[in-house]
């Protein structure tokens, strides 16, 4: 049978199709399914699919591969499974990426590693054989796993929270407020192919234990790690993850702003107008979340909707964001208490917080 040599990013989309975190895909997109989730953000059957999860190879490689209907799939020296091809496609980069990413622009990150992608895609069924073992894997658990540790605990009413991370202020403001509302909280930071200057994803487990640990009540706390890369797709992005946590048995999912935005390209609660436009179609309730940010009139984390001052004295609201608060952990600065608890910064000493290079 024919070869085909995955990439980490590859091999890990091919092990979340087979365990189910991208249901109700099974396998690589057919180019019929690529083009109505491209165009109608569906899958032909109506079910709503937010964004493509392809196979790309070059078209060096198509050729190679002489029409076979069955590839067998390698990764870091083992075989990993299988891909039935059904299909065999290109298509047009800078038209999708305008229609998925909402510009065309090769300076997005996400649009850039798609424009670097291989140009043809293989669609069809595909079968796990082998899981590969990283260094978050006693964190990445299936959707199987999750379910049954949803029900063991007899929580019927499950947060997710998608992160990329550490926990900062703001976080922990949404996280307990879910805990307030639902039975359960499942923390589960996506790790996976980012970019440089992203969190090493031991650096956002090891803040995320210690914060657990000390903060929160831990046996209402399942943390975890969704292995899968950023696309950086903004609102389209937002709804691919609420449909994930749906999947690892989650009822309801928290986006807040700029959920997996990047740069200026999206507005601050595009994702929440388009889960409005969506309501009722994913399968899990979306907690769409202003803010937070806090206030020093107030002297706490606040939202826009729980605290005056956002438009009668704006000098007393201070943004809590990743970014400000990758760039105090970077050398530039001291994080605030306000901001990030130094309980969460001790817990980072003397370990590699950041991505070095954009990673393939
Ligand atoms: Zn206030």
């Amino acid at each position: 049978m024919s070869e085909l040599i995955l990439t980490t990013r590859q091999y890990l989309d091919l092990e979340k199709l087979a365990l189910g975190v991208f249901a109700p895909l099974t396998g690589f997109m057919t180019e019929r399914e690529f083009n109505s989730v491209v165009q109608h953000m569906r899958l032909p059957d109506g079910a709503v699919f937010p964004l493509p999860v392809v196979l790309d190879v070059t078209a060096e490689h198509v050729a190679r591969l002489r029409g076979a209907s069955r590839l067998t799939l390698r990764f870091q020296g083992h075989v990993v499974g299988e891909i039935g091809v059904d299909s065999r496609y290109t298509c047009d980069k800078p038209s999708v990426a305008r229609q998925v990413f909402g510009t065309s622009d090769a300076n997005h990150p996400g649009v850039a590693f798609f424009y670097r992608m291989g140009n043809c895609f293989l669609g069809g069924p595909v079968r796990l054989t082998r899981r590969i073992t990283f260094d978050f894997s006693p964190f990445d658990l299936t959707p199987e796993q999750t379910r049954a540790y949803f029900q063991r605990q007899g929580w019927r009413t499950i947060v997710g929270f998608q992160t990329r991370n550490i926990p900062h202020r703001a976080h922990e403001y949404l996280q307990r407020l879910a805990l307030t509302l639902a039975d359960g909280l499942f923390i589960q930071p996506l790790v996976g192919w980012k970019r440089r200057g992203d969190y090493q994803p031991l650096a956002i487990l090891t803040a995320y234990r210690a914060f657990i640990e000390e903060f929160l009540p831990a046996d209402r706390v399942l943390l975890g790690v969704l292995s899968t890369s950023m696309r950086y797709a903004g609102p389209r992005e937002a709804i691919f993850h609420a449909i994930i946590r749906r999947n690892y048995g989650c009822t309801h999912f928290v986006i807040g702003r700029d959920h997996a935005g990047v740069g200026r390209y999206y507005g601050k609660y595009e994702a929440h107008a388009l889960v409005e436009q969506l309501n009722g179609t994913l399968g899990i309730e979306i907690l769409r979340c202003h803010g937070p940010f806090y206030c020093s009139r107030c002297g706490e984390v606040v939202t826009e909707k729980s605290c005056p001052h956002v438009h009668r004295a704006p000098d007393a609201i201070r943004e809590i964001s990743g970014s400000g608060i990758r760039a105090s952990l970077a050398g530039q600065g001291r994080a605030a208490p306000e901001l990030i608890r130094p309980e969460v910064i001790a817990s980072l000493a003397g370990k590699p917080l950041f991505i070095e290079d954009d990673e393939e």
